[in-house]
């Protein structure tokens, strides 16, 4: 994603989201939880007024609760940390925080023991005593916290402050919400949480929202904020959306926020888009275009030549599971070569066009197509830099061929913009485009 921009905004209840981790701090891991928590706070009508990465060290994890109790959220999600090993201190310093005191569980420990059984019979020279040992912290839990059923061997924990309601009304602070760090475990147990009173009772307040995601292909992004302002001109009624525009893969996304009585102003949004940028908006129910390209090839097969992409756009069309379904297989004609002896390029081709140039592409798509038996080809073939470009074939310079089902084909030449990294991602995206439009995809 490059920059975004948000049009309009309403005060909701204000939330943190703590990400712990040495190893995400470090950059050894990316953070995936920090930004999946915030879209499900986002679609509860919490507003994520940040999100912090510390490291695994009490003093900080201290510090960053601190300084978001000072910003005044309501709430606090944490992730990471609630594993049985010396590192895993969260629960203990969230007590803290909370000014609630620890106490053992028995019935909890009892719970993990059960969930640890299994797995130690795999493990017949672990000694039960010593496992139990280092798991029994994990049962130790601030008093009046609300226990998450453990998705693993740790469980999650909704921490009321002290102070609040049950205890007697003192003024409180935030309600935090503890969740284990890897992702799986984080999204099951983040659907427990959310049904918890003690959840519930800290987003109170909180205005439900409608989300709608339009995505438009082959304009700029200061087109689309041209379009904002002109539809505001128009009185289309932004007043009650909140829009964020982001350019990624190449592609636009228009994500909008409402209130569901809104819904009259989002469909006058969407209308007035559909309008002005007519054949752009490609799917204006956010499916993406790799998912359309896989409905869109139901009952065919397709198979990929790649040159420039260098297989990116088979690993595109495979992402998504079910793919054998369509997916013939692909091919990556890097070298003239290869082009010639594995796709079937002629020879002639390459030495009159070059290997970029729109025939060369024409005859990687048709190549693939005969060579896999499959009933789409594509070819693509471009120089992706940072050398190998001239005047007349430029980098970015990038040929696409799709040779669809029942003679329709499509070939074109594009200019992409960007580094190498760019220009080949981008390419798989424009490619994704030709064979939704040689499969008879819709847009309007
Ligand atoms: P465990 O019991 O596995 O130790 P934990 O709750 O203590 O769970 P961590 O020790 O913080 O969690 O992280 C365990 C693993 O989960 C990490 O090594 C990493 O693979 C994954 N993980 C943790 N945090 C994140 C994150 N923010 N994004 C992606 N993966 C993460
Ligand atoms: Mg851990």
């Amino acid at each position: 994603m490059s920059d975004a921009a948000v049009y309009t905004g309403r005060a909701a209840v204000r939330a943190g989201i703590l990400v712990t981790g040495t190893e995400v701090l470090t950059g050894i891991i990316t953070d995936r939880n920090g930004p999946w928590l915030s879209e499900r706070l986002a679609d509860l009508g919490v507003d994520v007024a940040m999100i912090e990465v510390v490291g695994d060290r009490p003093a900080d994890l201290e510090a960053a609760l601190e300084r978001m109790a000072a910003a005044g959220v309501a709430l606090i999600v944490t992730s990471g940390g609630l594993g049985p090993t010396a590192d895993d201190l969260t629960a203990e310093v969230v007590g803290r925080f909370a000014g609630r005191e620890m106490v053992l569980e028995d019935a909890l420990e009892e719970r993990i023991a059960e969930i640890l059984r299994p797995l130690m019979s795999r493990w017949p020279e672990l000694d039960e005593a010593a496992v139990r040992a280092s798991n029994r912290k994990q049962a130790v839990i601030p008093r009046g916290a609300t226990v998450l059923e453990p998705v693993g061997t740790a469980p999650g924990l909704v921490v009321p402050p002290a102070g609040s309601a049950d205890d007697g009304g003192r003024p409180a602070g935030p309600t935090i919400v503890v969740l284990p760090g890897p992702p799986r475990e984080l999204h099951a147990m983040w659907e427990m949480a959310v049904r918890t009173d003690a959840f519930r009772a800290a987003i109170a307040g909180a205005t439900e929202y409608r989300r709608g995601i339009l995505r438009l292909f082959g304009i700029p992004e200061s087109e689309i904020a041209n379009t904002l302002r002109h539809a505001d001109a128009a009185g289309v009624g932004l007043g009650s959306l909140e829009i964020t525009t982001c350019l990624r893969r190449g592609e636009i996304e228009v994500s909008t926020r409402y209130e569901p009585g809104d819904e009259a102003d989002y469909e006058r949004l969407v209308a007035f888009i559909a309008e002005r940028h007519a054949g752009r908006l490609f799917s204006r129910d956010g499916a993406t275009i790799d998912r359309q390209v896989a409905a869109l090839l139901a009952g065919e097969t397709i198979a990929v030549a790649e040159s420039c992409t260098g297989g990116l756009l088979a690993g595109r069309l495979t992402d998504l599971a079910g793919a054998s379904e369509y997916f013939a297989g692909g091919v990556v004609a890097y070298g003239n070569e290869a082009k010639i002896s594995l796709v079937g390029v002629d020879p002639a081709l390459i030495e009159s066009f070059g290997a970029v140039s729109v025939e060369v592409a024409e005859a990687l798509a048709a190549g693939a197509r005969e060579r896999f038996g499959a009933s789409v080809g594509v070819g693509v073939t471009g120089i992706a830099g940072p050398d190998g470009g001239t005047e007349e074939k430029p980098v970015g310079l990038v040929c696409f061929s799709v040779q669809g089902p029942g003679g329709r084909s499509l070939t074109r030449s594009s200019r992409l913009p960007g580094g190498r990294a760019d220009i080949r991602d981008r390419a798989t995206t424009v490619a994704l485009h030709m064979i939704a439009s040689a499969l008879g995809g819709e847009r309007t």
